[in-house]
């Protein structure tokens, strides 16, 4: 992930990862190579099961 900040757009790494299983949340702290810093949130929003188990062709809704 590079710096979100404007006209920066540096490499960053990862300070810290804080998991809550609980919520299927994980906080990510970043910090780029110019020292500024930003967090992410990582978030689960979708689940799709096992392909082979899917139908050939999914049906579009309409
Ligand atoms: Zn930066």
């Amino acid at each position: 992930m590079k710096c979100p900040v404007t006209n920066c757009q540096a490499w960053t790494f990862v300070k810290e990862t804080r998991a809550r299983p609980k919520d299927n949340f994980t906080y990510r702290r970043y910090e780029c190579a110019n020292e500024h810093r930003f967090t992410t949130t990582e978030l689960v929003t979708k689940v799709t099961e096992n392909p082979k188990k899917r139908k050939e062709k999914e049906k579009p809704n309409e």
